[in-house]
């Protein structure tokens, strides 16, 4: 695959729809497209990105964004591969409003395209963090915030959007993040066993919901204060907490306000990221590209209203 240095490359690159199929196509087909319906692979080419199943008794049309997250929009692929390209490589992220500019798209749009987008950034093998892993809880949003958040707060948002967010890390490897409605042991403590394999070795603060871990993990590590991780040598919390440093960043800087209903996504954004950064920015996009094939997320399951 082409290098690409930044969006102006790689919209120089995908310059018209036709050239987004071509790839799309290799990437689905390998350049031969199969009916999705019969699995035959001989088909008419009708127009760009359109087939028809060449198999007597199927027929069926077909398209290139079958069975795609872009199955039911209408938004030019170009706009698409620029979208995905500037979220695989913003660190800190970006709002629908700066997408909107870079794309010359309206900002709504903007906010779908990145919704949907997010959806190739979910775990898709969901194994136990092994190792040594650190965990930690982050709260994110309300009253600590900004002006923009405060402002929301009058409009009877604020109380609420304080998001509780528990964290493990992998030293060396792998971020996950999880939504909790509270910090009880009750919660916090299946979201670790879930996460965290049992012959991990557990680091964490000295949460009162994480005392009693030692009764299933052998080796888990308290540390007492953040502050003198220094003196601590390998018993410290500091990768999640710069993990946490960066999401911050991103909330306060880019986003500044996620609600509840949407905040696992953007958790999802900053999880991807950080578990690719090894990856050159080529290999995300076409990783991202791929892991949207199969997946469908429409207007209704998105903001849980019907369309107008
Ligand atoms: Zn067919």
């Amino acid at each position: 695959m082409k290098h690409f240095k930044s969006i102006v490359q790689l919209l120089d690159h995908f310059k018209d729809e036709q050239t987004c199929i071509d790839f799309l196509e290799q990437q689905k087909w390998n350049g031969q497209p199969v009916c999705p319906h019969c699995q035959h692979d001989q088909v008419y080419r009708v127009k760009p990105g359109k087939y028809r199943c060449k198999a007597k008794g199927c027929c069926q049309y077909f398209t290139v964004r079958h069975n795609t997250i872009y199955a039911d929009s209408r938004i030019p692929l170009r706009i698409w591969f620029g979208a995905i390209y500037l979220y695989t490589t913003s660190k800190k992220g970006l709002s629908s409003v700066q997408l909107a500019t870079q794309l010359n798209i309206t900002q709504k749009t903007a906010w779908f395209l990145a919704h949907r987008i997010r959806e190739a950034f979910v775990e898709k093998v969901v194994t136990p963090l092994e190792g040594v892993v650190e965990v930690d809880e982050m709260y994110v949003g309300g009253l600590e915030s900004n002006k923009h958040i405060s402002k929301k707060d009058k409009e009877g948002r604020g109380q609420n959007c304080k998001h509780i967010i528990i964290g493990f890390v992998e030293r060396g490897g792998r971020v996950r993040m999880k939504h909790l409605p509270n910090t009880n042991a009750d919660t916090m403590q299946p979201a670790v066993f879930q996460n965290v394999s049992l012959d991990a070795h557990l680091i964490s603060d000295a949460h009162a919901s994480y005392k009693t871990l030692w009764m299933v993990y052998d080796n888990h590590t308290i540390v007492k204060n953040h502050s003198s991780y220094r003196t601590q040598g390998t018993y410290h919390t500091n990768t999640i907490e710069g993990f946490w440093s960066i999401f911050k960043r991103g909330y306060v800087g880019i986003y500044q306000y996620m609600s509840k209903e949407h905040i696992m996504r953007y958790c999802n954004e900053f999880a991807y990221r950080y578990n690719t950064r090894r990856v050159s920015a080529e290999e995300r996009f076409e990783d991202s590209i791929k892991n949207l094939q199969g997946v469908h997320l429409n207007y209704k399951q998105l903001t849980g209203k019907e369309k107008k």
